[in-house]
């Protein structure tokens, strides 16, 4: 593997700006290294032929940005002009983004160079990557076993070498998830913090992009580059961005860890369990207290979050018509297309979502379901909040197991199950993140959940940073695949 793979996003940059190296030796070690890997690991959908004319006008311009010549990778929900965005989906397939997504917009500005376009579950639906109708995505440290979901492509490729940063969406989980699964850190950012503008919607709620990277302070540099207001979103916030890379720390003194007690002592897997503890204690012995919390609703997360999402998705996904957008089955009727369009465009967990929102919508059982899952996601932030008061972060398993085999997990329940402890803090709007702590006896990577109050995405990333240090010589590791 060439040297310039090794490093993070935030040396790349640096040494692109002293003149050191160049954004297009950099983005040709990129291109390279996938072409040799992605037959066995398949994290992208298309790779952008553009990529390294792209990176020559970055040496002859502008090297002044945050992520000068840094290779990216794209999840396919995401719009990047002129290149697709199927959300892995038949229905998508075709499609060609006309424009930037805000984010992308801010990657382009700040001198990031667009690899390619990454796999994802159909419409981030998902928690496997094995929903996708376009691709299977395997994970990097054993093809055997899944990358997780839904941005399992953006997750593998950034453990595999093949891109420096990538842009995940995280519903439910679905950044923090594959992060764990494959190693890498993986942020979701506060509602709000970031724009979501150019993310093809699932649950407007609830969706949130962010960064996966190789270090906690790429996070950092890359939350930088794409927090802050959009007038494109009513729903992003009007809040100061603060400089997370000078928020970072190295000790943990004064800083107060919240336990919720159980989520440790019953995982179904011991060696989840007891990476989690050492990493507590690692906690311990950088300076910090560590406190027990309590999340007493936090056990209906799954309930709500299925009423919820699926509502949003099925008033979201009403769009993909055969008439505004992507694939058109004709029929002699104007209904007729609507119903063969969809039937023929949407795979089956689609499908299931979109079932269960129009049905949890429908006249007379609105309040049954989505009235009530609106009351309890209420409940759930209010025990959020009252934690929040006697600690900084709350720490626990991010997922139950290590990425499973592919094909293992096949009814629906049990997948939904894997997101457990990553929903109740997107229900709550909060901000938090996988970080990796080791791995198990078969060299699969574990991921720590680090949770922060919404807005306190500096604390998130400088917590993480210090434990990262500590951690250092356990997780440095790199995929066999590489
Ligand atoms: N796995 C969850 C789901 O299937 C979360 C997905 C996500 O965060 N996009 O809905």
């Amino acid at each position: 593997m060439h040297e310039l793979l090794k490093l993070d996003a935030t040396e790349v940059a640096r040494r692109v700006k002293a003149g050191d190296v160049t954004a297009v030796a950099v983005t040709r070690a990129v291109l390279d290294h996938a072409r040799a890997t992605e037959g066995r690991v398949g994290a992208y959908l298309h790779v952008n032929e553009h990529a390294l004319e792209h990176a020559a006008a970055i040496d002859k311009g502008d090297k002044s940005g945050a992520l000068a010549g840094v290779p990216v990778a794209i999840k396919d929900n995401i719009h990047v002009a002129g290149q697709q965005t199927s959300c892995a989906s038949r229905i998508l397939e075709s499609f060609v983004a006309p424009q930037d997504a805000t984010v992308t917009a801010r990657l382009r500005a700040a001198g990031a160079v667009f690899v390619g376009k990454t796999n994802l579950d159909e419409f981030a639906m998902g928690s496997s990557c094995e929903n996708s109708a376009l691709k299977q995505t395997r994970n990097p440290f054993n093809l055997a076993h899944v990358p997780g979901g839904s941005s399992g492509g953006s997750a593998a490729c950034v453990a595999a070498r093949s891109a420096y940063l990538s842009l995940g969406s995280d519903t439910g989980g679905s950044i923090r998830l594959p992060a764990s699964f494959c190693g890498v850190v993986g942020l979701k950012p506060s509602y709000g913090r970031v724009s979501r503008y150019g993310l093809v919607a699932f649950a407007s709620s609830l969706d949130q992009v962010g960064p996966f990277s190789r270090s906690v302070r790429d996070a950092a540099l890359c939350m930088n580059v794409l927090s802050g207001h959009d007038d494109h979103d009513g729903t992003s916030a009007r809040r100061p961005v603060p400089d997370y890379t000078a928020a970072l720390r190295s000790d943990l003194k004064g800083v107060k860890v919240g336990v919720v007690p159980g989520y440790i002592e019953q995982l179904p897997n011991r060696e989840v369990a007891d990476a989690c503890t050492r990493a507590i204690e690692a906690m311990r012995a950088l300076g910090a207290q560590v406190v027990e919390v309590k999340l007493p609703n936090a056990d209906h997360g799954i309930a709500v979050y299925y009423v919820v999402a699926s509502a949003e998705a099925s008033s979201n996904l009403a769009r993909f018509d055969g008439v505004r957008y992507g694939l058109r089955e004709p029929a002699a009727s104007g209904i007729e297309q609507y119903f063969r369009t969809r039937g023929a465009g949407f795979g089956p967990e689609v499908k299931r979502r979109i079932m269960l929102g129009t049905y949890a919508l429908s006249a007379g059982h609105w309040e049954e379901f989505y009235g009530r899952a609106a009351r309890v996601r209420t409940l759930i932030l209010r025990d959020f909040d009252r934690a929040f008061e006697g600690c900084d972060v709350i720490v626990g398993p991010c997922a139950p197991f290590p990425a499973f085999k592919a094909g293992e997990i096949s009814d629906p329940l049990s997948m939904y199950l894997c997101d457990v402890f990553t929903i109740p803090a997107s229900l709550a709007g909060l901000c938090a993140l996988s970080l990796p702590i080791g791995f198990d006896a078969s060299g699969l990577p574990i991921g720590l959940h680090v949770q922060a109050p919404a807005f306190a995405e500096d604390s998130l990333l400088s917590i993480s940073h210090a434990l990262e240090g500590a951690l250092k010589q356990q997780v440095d590791r790199m995929p066999k695949i590489a």
